[in-house]
């Protein structure tokens, strides 16, 4: 990212578009889930990694692996190779 301080203005729903350089630079994609924190300095927006197996998708029985994560069921199918 090379700016701060972009402006947008909020829709009539409410709403508003992230400047297409932020979710490039984040990495953020249509339907990612984004938290909003409310501070004493204004509202801050959190980008929330989703954890699931990098091989297969499930969220379940997940290990850290890297800067992703991998379920044990894909961890045992890799140790049996
Ligand atoms: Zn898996």
């Amino acid at each position: 990212m090379h700016r701060a301080g972009w402006v947008r203005k909020l829709d009539f729903l409410g709403r508003i578009v992230l400047p297409m350089d932020i979710r490039r630079g984040l990495g953020i994609e249509k339907q990612d889930d984004l938290e909003f924190s409310l501070q004493e300095q204004g509202i801050i927006l959190i980008q929330i990694v989703k954890k699931q197996c990098r091989l297969c998708g499930s969220n379940h029985s997940l290990m850290p692996y890297r800067d992703s994560f991998v379920c044990i069921p894909c961890i045992r199918e890799l140790k049996a190779v």
